[in-house]
């Protein structure tokens, strides 16, 4: 049987929480804030020190701002979430499914050191460095494997989630760690909606197909050749199939378009817009 993405977004968890300690405001999952010795979250544009248009909390490296207001964004994140600077390792992404398996040697790398080659998503079971991933309307998938304590993070733009990027993190922690998929806790960040989301109708046939899904996109009167796909969905299929429980997969709910107050968006602003980070971190 296909899969129905009508009936797995209205079943499937939602569970954001967004948090403001110290002005530094952060979206997080209650189902992984429950798991002891975990952090994570999913940034928004509050807090932060940078001026318009990447006001204010921008953590994007590559935006062409004073490093030094960056450094600063990344410090109060820090100081509020208890995490520590030189231990922050930040994907350089390039929309693929190159995942990188980091150890202790690599904290600081993208942030405070020189940066990694290109990659979307990060696995570690060390919790000397904290994962961290950057976005601006793209999502994250966030896994955890609480017996083998170790964890996933990547980004995930429209690429990314049609290359499987969130199976093949799970897959990553399986091979890695010895990790099995029935075990995982996962959440899907914020991203752009199905309502928002907007591409060429080859493209959302495309999506269909992949995920085995005739519903994951919609079309609407007045845009002919377009369609509004479902990234959530495709989401949540992959990470089914790659094993893990549909009771143990949540979504953050927001959408990064819809909601200017809280998120950058590279399809609502253009390139002249700052990025939120993902971040995991063991303690
Ligand atoms: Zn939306």
């Amino acid at each position: 049987m296909s899969n129905n993405a009508a009936a797995l977004l209205s079943a499937v968890r939602r569970d954001a929480v967004v948090r403001h300690e110290g002005g530094v405001g952060v979206v997080m999952s209650e189902r992984l804030l429950a798991e002891p010795g975990l952090r994570h979250g999913f940034t928004t544009r509050l807090g932060g020190v940078s001026e318009a248009p990447f006001d204010s909390l921008n953590l994007g490296t590559n935006r062409p701002e004073p490093y030094e207001n960056i450094l600063e964004n990344y410090r109060r994140l820090c100081v509020n979430y208890g995490l520590r600077l030189e231990r922050l390792a930040i994907v350089r992404h390039e929309h693929g499914v190159n995942i990188l398996k980091l150890g202790p040697e690599d904290a600081g790398r993208g942030v405070t050191r020189e940066p990694f080659d290109f990659c979307d998503g990060l696995v570690t079971d060390s919790p000397l460095v904290t994962l961290v991933t950057a976005h601006a309307d793209c999502s994250a998938f966030f896994v955890y494997d609480g017996r083998t304590r170790s964890i996933g993070l990547a980004h995930a733009g429209w690429k990314g989630m049609f290359g499987r990027i969130g199976q093949k993190l799970v897959e990553r922690l399986s091979l890695e760690y010895g990790a099995d998929p029935k075990d995982m806790v996962c959440a899907i960040g914020p991203c752009i909606c199905e309502n928002c989301f907007e591409v060429d109708l080859p493209l959302a046939e495309s999506f269909a197909r992949e995920f085995d899904c005739p519903d994951i996109y919609s079309v609407r009167e007045g845009r002919p050749g377009k369609a509004y796909v479902a990234l959530r969905a495709a989401a949540v299929i992959q990470l089914m199939d790659a094993g893990v429980p549909f009771d143990s997969i949540s979504v953050m709910d927001h959408c990064t378009f819809e909601e200017p107050e809280l998120f950058f968006s590279y399809r609502r602003d253009g390139k002249g817009t700052g990025a939120m980070a993902g971040f995991m971190t063991l303690d």
